[in-house]
Order: structure tokens, then sequence, then C-alpha cells
């Protein structure tokens, strides 16, 4: 019999913003010791009274909007008791009656074919603090607690691993895009939902839920683990299902049970009496509506209508950072495809030659459109404007002033050229004997003899030309 594979994601991923969900202590990323960053809000005294940071609301909202929910204008915030050293509150502040974005929709794709997601709630809620463990003792790090977080949940929708897969990185990138988080290396954990039943059956299985997981590959591999798991347990009755919380063995590659699935009465979920209700009213989010950036798709199309082909358009408008280069050459009056030549080709080189993150990329947008405006106009040839490029992507230098230094202005000076190309083929007999028995590539030596001597600032055609004049 053929099994259908039912997976649901619970997705946390840290907000981008200045200060922690409750007070005005800076995020982990701020700190530079252990506990630097707290304050008797965040770490649990009693008395103090929380106050809810607007911009966590507001990119809350913003991830909303971007995965179609609904947006529960007026929203609540309750406590979720749980012991724990890493807990000081010994609560968590959450989300449980009234979540902010209910109710939202979202494409995956695999291998060409697009199914939907249902979102079946967005969440805010406070992270935990971080133990750290040596030999004989534990100590606790505050920095991170009460740091704001989202919890997007979704519905058992997944039916395989891919389309998990998919789905991550496509809400990494959008997260990323509209500023809502960094999505860090590691930042983005997931808790797995997964459960099989016979191929037909509406009926859902019993589920198990794989705590706390980061990595795609670890992901894809558990989920596909797990799903083995459980059909050898009803196929061939190796053990009895039960709904529990398990954890992933990367190196043992199986998962084992953590504990039992904890049911929402064991937290003794309750309104939070100190945090005031949150309403967002029209106005406001009409505004937060307004500073939402365009989606990736709508980039996509925008950069295809103005010549780009499709594969530059997905790569563009990929990566925010490139995107909102792109957009800044463009609006400089650069043409587009012009621009995304530059970018991507020339661009992406440099970046990847020198082991730089595209989304790590700094470039003054008046500079890179000094290097294309002076390479289109003649001034400095291709070759030159890609080693400015490389000294202001690297050093930040003033464009112009690089290329009078360095002696990058286009030759523009023939009678210069003519005797470096007379030199060049003087200094390469052989090459010129070859080239004339009828090797044509023998001219490349010679050719690049007289572009070096050049430093590359006279154009590839005129070298050509001259070389080809003189030979024969
Ligand atoms: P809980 O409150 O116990 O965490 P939820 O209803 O919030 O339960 O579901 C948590 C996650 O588990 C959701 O992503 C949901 O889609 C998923 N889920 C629920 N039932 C199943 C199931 N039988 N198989 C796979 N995933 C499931
Ligand atoms: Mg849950
Ligand atoms: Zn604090």
């Amino acid at each position: 019999m053929g099994y259908e594979l039912v997976i649901g994601l619970e997705t946390h991923v840290e907000l981008s913003t200045e200060s922690k969900l409750f007070c005005s202590c800076g995020g982990h990323s701020s700190a530079n010791e252990p506990n630097d960053c707290v304050c008797p809000a965040c770490s649990g005294m009693p008395g103090m009274l929380p106050v809810v940071n607007r911009h966590a609301i507001e990119l809350a909202v913003k991830a909303g909007l971007m995965l179609n929910c609904k947006i529960n204008q007026y929203t609540t915030f309750d406590k979720k008791s749980y012991y724990y050293p890493d807990l000081p509150a010994a609560y968590q502040t959450t989300q449980w009656f009234h979540p902010i974005c209910v109710e939202g929709l979202v494409d995956v794709e695999v291998a060409g074919e697009t199914r939907q997601i249902g979102i079946k709630q967005i969440h805010v809620e406070e992270d935990a603090g971080k133990l750290v463990h040596t030999n004989d003792s534990s100590l606790v790090d505050y920095n991170r607690t009460s740091v704001p977080l989202i919890e997007i949940v979704t519905k058992p929708d997944f039916r395989s691993s891919a389309e998990v897969i998919s789905y991550l990185k496509a809400l990494k990138s959008k997260l990323q895009f509209a500023g809502i988080s960094e999505c860090e290396e590691g930042a983005m954990r997931c808790d797995i939902n997964i459960s099989v039943r016979p191929e037909g059956s509406e009926v859902l299985g019993v589920r198990t839920e794989i705590k706390n997981m980061s990595s795609l590959t670890s992901i894809e591999e558990a989920i596909n683990k797990e799903a083995i798991r459980h059909i050898d347990a009803i196929e061939r009755r190796t053990e009895i299902l039960v709904q529990e919380t398990r954890r992933w063995d990367d190196v043992k590659k199986r998962t084992f049970p953590m504990r039992n699935k904890e049911t929402a009465a064991d937290y003794r979920y309750f309104p939070d009496p100190n945090v005031m209700p949150v309403v967002i009213d029209d106005e406001w989010l009409a505004e937060i509506k307004a500073d939402m950036p365009a989606t990736v798709s709508e980039q996509i199309e925008k950069y295809m209508s103005l010549g780009l082909s499709e594969k530059e358009a997905n790569a563009a408008a990929a990566e925010a950072n490139l995107s909102a280069i792109l957009d800044g050459v463009i609006a400089k009056g650069i043409e587009a495809k012009t621009a995304a030549g530059w970018l991507l080709t020339d661009g992406l080189g440099i970046l990847k030659k020198n082991n730089i993150q595209p989304k790590d990329l700094v470039l003054d947008t008046d500079k890179f459109a000094w290097i294309i405006n002076a390479a289109n106009k003649g001034e400095i040839t291709r070759n030159a404007g890609k080693t400015v490029l490389t000294a202001v992507i690297l050093e930040n230098v003033d464009p112009e002033s690089y290329c009078k230094e360095n002696n990058l202005t286009a030759q523009n000076d023939i009678e210069l050229v003519k005797s470096v190309v007379a030199k060049a083929i003087e200094n390469n007999p052989k090459a010129i004997e070859d080239y004339k028995a009828g090797k044509e590539k023998a001219i490349l030596a010679v050719f690049g003899a007289a572009m070096r001597e050049l430093r590359g600032t006279a154009s590839p055609d005129l070298i050509n030309k001259l070389l080809k004049e003189m030979i024969s």
C-alpha cells in the first residue's frame, strides 16, 4: 500500500528590531558580554510592566501581508507557563487567544509544479535565554531573553520534504527582502510535525514533532527518515506510534524521543494582564501596507518589462541588496539591461573572487553609475571599468580620480596604441609566424602583450584592427 506524507511546520524567526519585545534593551546581536542587554523587565523581576514594541508589531503584520494572511486588528498577549532556567519569568509571553495574523496562503514550487500551503497563523512571542554548559555547572545568559520572534504555523499541507525545503527557502528570501528578519544562519528554527496515512485517506495519522531544526540538509534527512519510521511502525509493527516530541540526531541520522507531547492545558495559557491589547487601526494598517517593498515576483516582472532576461531578473530580484543597487542605478538613468550586465556579470564575479556574499555588497550607486556611464561614452574600456569597480567595491575609492591616478582612462591616442602594437609584434616573432601559417589563435599572445602594455585602457577592437592591418 502507498502512503502519503503529511507535514506541518512551525517556524520561528527573530524580528529585525532595535530593541526587545517589551523593554528598551538592545537585542542580543548588540551584546558584547553575556548578560549585557538585560533589565528588570526582560529578566522577569516581579512587578515590572512590559510595553509592547511597536516595530515588532509592524514587522509581524508585514510577514502576515507577505503570506496573504488576514490581519487581526485586535491582538493580545498571553502567558505560557513552564519552568526552565533560560526562562526567568517562568512563563513565556506569546499569543494564544488572538494571534496577530491568521488564515494565510502561500505557493510552493517543486519541479515546476505549484501547490498551495495554508498558513494557520503567525503569532508574536519572546525568545528564551541561552544556557551555557561547562564541565561542572551551567550558566545562563539572558541577552536573548525577550528578543521578539514570530512563529509562522502552517496547516498540515506539505506532502514531501522537497515542498518543505522549497517553502523554507522562499520564506527566508521573502522575510529578508521585506526587512522583517535577517534570517541569519541557524536563526530560522523549525519544528516539523509529521505523520503518514494511506494514500487516498482524508484522516490525519498520529503525528510526531521534531524540534528545533535549522539546517535545510538535516530537515530533509529528518523528514525522510521519520516518514520511514512511521511507515515501518504501521506496516511491520516495529513499534507503536505515539504523539510525542522528538529530536534529530545528526550523527546517528535518526530521531529520538524527547518527551511526550505537551497539550495546551499543560501550559496553562491565560491572558497576560500586564500587556495591553494591541489595536491596529485602519490608518496604522494602511501605513504598514504602504511601507511594504515590492515582492520578489513584482520585481522580476518589472525587470523583465525593462528588458532583462528571465535569468537576470531572477538573479537580481532574489537578493534584496542587489535589487536595491540595481534600482538605484536605474533611477540614475542607466539603461536596465546595461546595469544588470555590470552588476550580475562583473559585480558578482568580483564578489565571488573576493569571497563576499551578495547580501554584504556595499556599492555606492553614484559611483557605480559613473563607471557605467564612463564606459558607455568610451572614456574607459570595459576592462578598465571592471578594475575601477573592483576598487570601488573593495576600497570605496572615488572612481574618477582612481582612473586618473592609475592611468585607466581610455587611450584615444592612436599613435601610442600603434607603437605598442608594433612593439608587441616585434617581440613575438614566433606567434606571428604561427599566425601567418594558419594558426588563428597564435595572435592572442600578441594581442595579450599589447593589452598588458596598455593596461587594458585601449579598446580591444582597436588593438585587433591595428594588429591585423600591421601583420598583413
Ligand atoms: P499544537 O497546538 O499541538 O502545536 P497545532 O494544531 O498548532 O497543534 O499544530 C501544530 C503543527 O502541526 C501545525 O503546523 C499543524 O499543521 C501540524 N499538524 C497537526 N496535525 C498534524 C498531523 N496529523 N500530521 C502532520 N502535521 C500536523
Ligand atoms: Mg504548536
Ligand atoms: Zn530588558
